[in-house]
Order: structure tokens, then C-alpha cells, then sequence
């Protein structure tokens, strides 16, 4: 099905166009109909889905009879409200409802904290349609009496699970308080938790659901491997990863601030251009660090997990665990930062001895044995038990069951079976749990042919290296092609407790 097909309006449609896109993603397909129809929506998507459009687009088609050129403020109450977890995300969300709308007379801005207030105070007193908004702010504006939410028509809340893990669950219902009940809910989360649920059930009446991605999964373009390793072997072990492979756009993951600033400059004195984002630097840092990462001006960008959501940059072909996170969802949305939009993705973690609990947890997540293999002279305290071929073939298997395959879009009651729709679903597996896709996938603008640069001469050496060395595993972890694009946008923010001064 086309977008023209979608019953969006000419003016949306131009936009989109130039945009390049030529189809709707699978999300897109699912939500836009019933979104369009009035209904609520519950979506289960990751970022890199297209999700941001596939809400944005309807909700422009709704507000479009409410458009007026009128200086008047009074003609332009805020009807669509966005609430999303972090400022990065905020931006990067207004820019789409810019992009997508670019030909309407419709009216939006962006209110998020850690800038100066009163310019936002001025774009509100002007009047506007659509507000993006991260939580704390928006409150800091409604004590201000800045703003009113009394007109509201439709709510969205993107990345529901992280709303919830940064503790806005407060900020929230004080916020649906503000907002006439009769309005359109929409609710975006990448994970299903039993607490997402709960909010659900709050918020929304009789949704849709929307599912794309299976739960609490990873995409299935991304290949994992496991390095067990010493834990003071790992600064090292990173340093030949990047050198000896050339590893060009890398987003480093590791605990905590201080872990992020110790490795930067570790990274740093190798000769290796680094940058780093975390909590405590401020928004201008912040942009800068991630700046430099899009444009190439650094190879690394070392990350706590506030960088695990909403970071937009397309392609960017390798994700590393230097630690793996606490909690096995973190694995999966830091994961989700490659493989993104139908390119590929390889995702590494460096595991000592003492994560090996927090493996476990994330291969039970996943369903799934996740590849291990020890790099000569990095060899771990012990020697790791190897995922056997037949049971990463198993659980694939498992995984695989084409009557799963169908596209999801059914009443919100119908959750039993975990039934959702991967972006590319007909895979082959080999015993090594890698994917290779057989046929044209169902949604060839998210797919189109892979187009990689020519290799350096150092990728050519590695990859004939492993050729040699029989080790098709490494190939697959370090020998898919790279390429550089403009990324499209930023990390999100905020320890838990911290989340106010972080939006
Ligand atoms: P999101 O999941 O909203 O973060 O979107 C991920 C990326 O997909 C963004 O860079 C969008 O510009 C892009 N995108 C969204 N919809 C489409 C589409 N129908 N065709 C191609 N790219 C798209």
C-alpha cells in the first residue's frame, strides 16, 4: 500500500515525498489507518521503525481542518500534545512535525529544560497547535501558566517504558489530569513491561495495538558477539578492536559517568578521536559530542545509557558493550542504535567473570544463545562455555515459526500470543545464528540495496584474514560494510533521579 493509499492529504503526501520516502514502513501501514480513524493506539516499536512518522503523519491529517494563517493566539491552542522522555528526543520529534508539515498552516514548538525559558514562554504566547514536550518542563510551564492543555485533542507518549524508568510517572498522571478526557491517546514504547501495561490501561480506551518488533527483541539485523574477557583487560581488548578492524562510528556503552570519562581519555591517548556524553554534561556539550560523532570528527562516542534512546544516526554499523547494562532491556535499546531502518547492525560486548549473571539475563530476554568468542591474547579467567551451533539453532528456530509472521493490527485485548511482525521476517539462519535475508522484503524503502563504500585496505586484510583463518563468525562481526551518512539526531538524557535537570 502507498501513502497516497493511507488517506493522507496532498499537502502531507508533498512532504513526505520530499522526504524520498516511497512506502509506508510496517508501522507506518499499522498505525497510521486506525489513528486516522479516531482510534487509540497502543504501538510496540523500537526507535529506527518509523514510528515517529507513523504518528506524526495522521495526527497532521487530523489537526489539518484546525489550520489558519490568523496572528490571533486564540486560533491556535495547543490540540496535539507530545510528551517524550528526553530533550534530544524532543528535538528530533519536532523536527519531524516541522518536516511532515512543512506545508501546512499549522503551528508547533518544542519545551524542554536546560535552556533559557522565556523564548519557549514567547513561541507559547503566540499560539500553537502542536507541542513537543519532555515532562518537567512542560509542568514548570503550567505553574508559570504559560500554557493550557484544556484543548487538547490528541495526547501522544513516546517511549512510555523510558518515561517510566526515569521516574515521570508522577509528572504524567498530574499532566492527564490537565487534559480534556475525551481526547485521542497514542502510547509508543519499545518495550512491554507489566508496568507499561498498567499505564496503558489508564491512558488508553479500547487501543489498537500496533506491534512491530517482537517484545523486549532486538533487530534481526543486527549480528551479537560476546568477547569474554579480563575486566582489566577490556581498555585494551576495545583499542585492538577499533585499530585492528578500522572500526569507523562507534557508540561505546559503559555504566557510569566516571567509567565514560576514564575511557574517553584512555581512548584518547591511543590516538583514537573520542568524544562523550553522559548526564552531567550540559546540553551545549552535549550537542557538540554528538556533533562530532555525526560528522565523523570522532570514531568513538562513549555513551552511559542515557545515550540508548532516542539517538537517531543512520547506519551506524557497530554498537559496543564495554559493559553490559544492569538490566537486559537496556541491552535491547542500546542495541537498538544499529541495525536501524533496515541496515545492518552488529552489536559487541566485552564480558568479564562477574556479568556473566547479566549475560544470562539478556539471552533469556532475547530467547536466544548469543554468539561467544575469545580473542587470542584477551583469553577471560575462565574458559566460557561456547553457545553450541544446534542450540542457537533451537532457539531461532523457535523464533522463526512463519505462522508468527503475520501482520499485527488487532484490538488491544488480543495480546496473548507474542504474533508481531518483524520488519524483514523470512530469514535464513546459518548454525552461527546470523541472518541473511532470502527475499525482497516487504518494505523495500527500508531495505533498499546495500550500497557499501569500497573497502579500506585494512577492512580487505581482515576480512581475507578470516577467510583464511576459517573464522566466518569474525567475518560477520567485523566484516560488513560501513558507511558514513549525516546522522539524523541526537541521544536522549537524564539519570533516573536526575531527570529534571536532564530534560
Ligand atoms: P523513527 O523510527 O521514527 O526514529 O525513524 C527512523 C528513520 O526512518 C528516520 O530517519 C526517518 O526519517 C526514516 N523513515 C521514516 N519513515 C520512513 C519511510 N516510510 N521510508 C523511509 N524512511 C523512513
Amino acid at each position: 500500500m502507498s501513502f497516497e493509499q493511507l488517506g493522507l492529504s496532498a499537502e502531507i503526501l508533498k512532504a513526505i515525498d520530499d522526504q524520498g520516502y516511497t512506502e509506508p514502513s510496517p508501522i507506518q501501514l499499522q498505525a497510521i489507518p486506525p489513528i486516522l480513524e479516531g482510534k487509540d493506539i497502543m504501538g510496540c516499536a523500537q526507535t529506527g521503525t518509523g514510528k515517529t512518522a507513523g504518528f506524526t503523519l495522521p495526527m497532521l491529517r487530523l489537526l489539518q481542518p484546525n489550520a489558519n494563517t490568523s496572528t490571533s493566539p486564540a486560533r491556535h491552542p495547543i490540540r496535539a500534545l507530545i510528551l517524550v522522555p528526553t530533550r534530544e528526543l524532543a528535538a528530533q520529534v519536532h523536527e519531524s512535525v516541522k518536516t511532515y508539515g512543512k506545508y501546512l498552516a499549522l503551528r508547533s514548538t518544542v519545551v524542554y529544560g536546560g535552556v533559557n525559558i522565556d523564548q519557549q514562554i514567547k513561541e507559547l504566547h503566540a499560539g500553537i497547535e502542536i507541542l513537543v514536550a519532555t515532562p518537567g518542563r512542560l509542568l514548570d510551564h503550567v505553574q508559570q501558566q504559560t500554557i493550557s492543555l484544556s484543548k487538547v485533542e490528541i495526547l501522544v507518549l513516546d517511549e512510555a517504558d523510558r518515561m517510566l524508568d526515569m521516574g515521570f510517572l508522577p509528572d504524567i498522571k498530574r499532566i492527564l489530569m490537565l487534559m480534556p478526557s475525551t481526547r485521542q491517546s497514542l502510547m509508543f514504547s519499545a518495550t512491554f513491561s507489566p508496568e507499561i501495561k498498567k499505564l496503558a490501561d489508564k491512558l488508553l480506551n479500547q487501543p489498537v495495538l500496533v506491534e512491530i518488533a517482537n517484545r523486549n527483541t532486538t533487530s534481526e539485523l543486527v549480528a551479537h558477539v560476546v568477547h569474554p574477557v579480563k575486566k582489566e583487560k577490556k581498555g585494551d581488548l576495545l583499542v585492538q578492536l577499533l585499530k585492528l578492524h578500522n572500526l569507523k562510528q562507534v557508540l561505546v556503552f559503559v555504566r557510569t559517568k566516571q567509567g565514560t570519562s576514564l575511557l574517553t581519555r584512555k581512548l584518547q591517548r591511543e590516538g583514537i578521536t573520542t568524544t562523550e556524553i553522559h548526564g552531567d554534561k550540559n546540553q551545549l556539550q552535549r550537542t557538540q559530542a554528538l556533533e562530532d560523532f555525526k560528522q565523523g570528527v570522532a570514531q568513538v562516542l562513549v555513551a552511559t545509557d542515557v545515550a540508548a534512546r532516542g539517538l537517531d544516526i543512520e547506519d551506524l554499523p557497530y554498537v559496543i558493550n564495554y559493559e553490559l547494562p544492569n538490566t537486559p532491556e537496556d541491552y535491547v535499546h542500546r542495541i537498538g542504535r544499529t541495525g536501524r531502518a533496515g541496515t545492518k547492525g552488529n552489536a559487541i560486548s566485552l564480558v568479564s567473570e562477574d556479568e556473566k549473571e547479566l549475560l544470562a539475563d539478556i539471552e533469556k530476554l532475547l530467547k536466544r544463545k548469543l554468539l561467544i568468542e575469545v580473542i587470542p591474547g584477551f583469553e577471560p579467567e575462565k574458559a566460557p562455555k561456547p553457545a553450541l551451533a544446534r542450540d542457537i539453532r533451537n532457539t531461532e528456530k523457535n523464533k522463526d515459526n512463519p505462522d508468527q509472521e503475520q501482520k499485527r493490527s488487532r484490538s488491544y485485548d488480543d495480546t496473548k500470543p507474542n504474533g508481531a511482525q518483524r520488519l524483514n521476517p523470512r530469514v535464513n539462519r546459518n548454525s552461527y545464528g546470523d541472518s541473511r535475508r532470502n527475499r525482497k522484503p516487504d518494505d523495500p524503502i527500508f531495505t533498499q540495496p546495500y550500497v557499501p563504500p569500497l573497502a579500506s585496505s585494512n577492512d580487505t586484510a581482515i576480512v581475507e584474514a578470516e577467510h583464511h583463518s576459517g573464522d566466518r563468525s569474525h567475518q560477520r562481526a567485523y566484516g560488513q560494510p560501513k558507511r558514513q551518512l549525516p546522522a539524523l539526531f541526537s541521544p536522549p538524557v537524564a539519570d533516573k533521579d536526575k531527570h529534571k535537570n536532564n530534560e
